[in-house]
């Protein structure tokens, strides 16, 4: 069955008649909004009625029937969308300029996960940095989450001081053979990690090596848990993907579009396979650099302490100027991103939040403007931050769409997704699980 919930949350509503069993779970109904439907129409004058932790009903107003015991709220002048999604965070981190291995507390996790939430981020997953207190966060939050969904790959592979050993340590797993990668595939996998996490890039005598990426997949693929690349070359990408790999993080920068293998693109195509291209974390290199007013934003303000915030000024005020490559690179990355996503490929949203001068939330929206600025239409955008980032999770049937017996993850904007997608960033309210979140308690520094 497809929605057992879904039923379950029906009788409870209707099928008692009025006899035994417990008392219907509590109903709100937002009506007035326009809601941007999950292929980019709008719905003027919409009626989302929520049950418990569910969507029960969504669509035009005469066509949704309103529970009288409803909690009504007026929702007109704002647009309605699903819970937004970052797919590639690393918790347990500041965003200043270091990554602290000091800054991994369950406390700096929390506020972490709440300044996703606050910026209408209800979904994130952790890519390769996880240690054992993301997990019992994670495993508390399940059944009734309190802060944004978590899921995570726990501690990712890398080569023997591969990339980013250098800047996050041990942290990243280094087998020093594929038996040695396989014992902790097993070990993640005893975890219960939402996914695999492996870093391909850096020079080549650092570089993962391939047996070892087989050895990962081929044992990952014993447990059915999917594991995501971090890539930057098109070989490398081809070949992971050829043995079973199951999304790439980054985008391929050593190659145009243009010039992929076909059966490459459309085996992606065919598997779903979804990007999350990440274009943030090659902007940030310079960012603040040519831009430090951007940290003048209240939202920054909000978002860090003033002693993280200082040592990201006086980062950006030492950036060297980016290199041609850095630039090509940048370039390349958003020209692959325009080209493959009218090429039908799926892209979802990630930001990199956590690492160097990556701010939690913010730099998701950063990355929605950047997606807008390669060339991605607004409501391509705006699928890439929802709809995508289930499919990647491979939770399609419970969240990233407004529809029946999917979880109550809703965002109501002040301002028009469709026209522009810094309007995303335009949050008036958030609900999470079906309860409306008190942004302005959230403690996020
Ligand atoms: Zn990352």
């Amino acid at each position: 069955m497809r929605f057992p919930g879904l039923v379950a949350l029906l009788c409870l509503a209707g099928c008692g008649g009025g006899k035994r069993g417990p008392a219907p779970l509590p109903a709100t109904v937002i009506e007035g909004a326009t809601w941007i439907g999950e292929h980019g129409e709008a719905v003027a004058d919409s009626v989302v009625v929520v049950r418990g932790n569910r969507i029960e009903a969504a669509g035009p107003r005469a066509s949704v029937t309103i529970p009288t015991d409803a909690q009504r709220v007026d929702a007109a002048g704002l647009f309605l969308i699903p819970g937004m999604m970052d797919l590639h965070v690393h918790l347990g981190a500041t965003g200043g300029p270091g990554f602290r291995p000091g800054d991994y507390t369950p406390e700096r996790i929390r506020k972490n996960l709440d300044s996703y939430l606050y910026h209408g981020v209800t979904t994130v997953r952790s890519a390769g940095t996880e240690r054992a207190e993301g997990f019992e966060i994670r495993n508390a939050q399940r059944a009734a989450p309190v802060t944004t969904r978590l899921f995570t790959a726990g501690r990712g592979f890398t080569g023997v001081r591969g990339h980013p050993s250098q800047e996050i340590g041990d942290i990243a797993r280094q087998p020093a053979t594929p038996e040695d990668a396989r014992a902790q595939v097993r070990e993640i996998t005893a975890q219960q990690a939402d996914l695999i996490k492996i870093w391909i890039d850096g020079k080549s005598e650092i570089r993962i090596k391939p047996e070892t990426v087989e050895a990962i997949l081929d044992e990952a693929g014993r447990s059915g848990i999917p594991v995501h690349a971090h890539i930057r070359y098109y070989q490398d990408a081809r070949h992971f993907f050829a043995k079973g790999g199951a999304g790439f993080l980054h985008m391929i920068r050593d190659r145009k579009a243009a010039d992929f293998e076909r059966e490459f693109l459309d085996e992606i195509k065919k598997r779903q396979t979804v990007f999350v291209p990440t274009l943030v974390r090659q902007e940030l290199a310079w960012l603040y650099r040519d831009h430090p007013e951007r940290l003048d934003d209240e939202e920054v303000a909000r978002l860090v302490s003033p002693e993280t915030l200082a040592a990201v000024r006086e980062a950006a005020k030492k950036m060297p100027a980016p290199s041609a490559l850095q630039k090509e690179e940048f370039a390349l990355a958003m020209a692959n991103s325009k080209a493959l996503a009218e090429a039908g490929v799926a892209f979802a949203v990630g930001s990199d939040g956590g690492s160097q001068n990556d701010l939690h939330g913010l730099m998701t929206h950063r990355e929605c403007e950047l997606l807008q600025q390669a060339g991605l239409p607004p409501k391509e955008v705006l699928k890439a931050a929802t709809r995508n980032g289930a499919l990647a999770l491979g939770k399609s049937s419970e969240l990233g769409t407004i529809a029946p017996g999917k979880l109550a993850d809703i965002v109501l904007l002040s301002a028009n997704p469709l026209e522009d997608s810094r309007n995303l960033r335009k949050v008036s309210r958030v609900m999470l699980d079906g309860k409306w979140v008190d942004r302005g308690a959230l403690s996020l520094k």
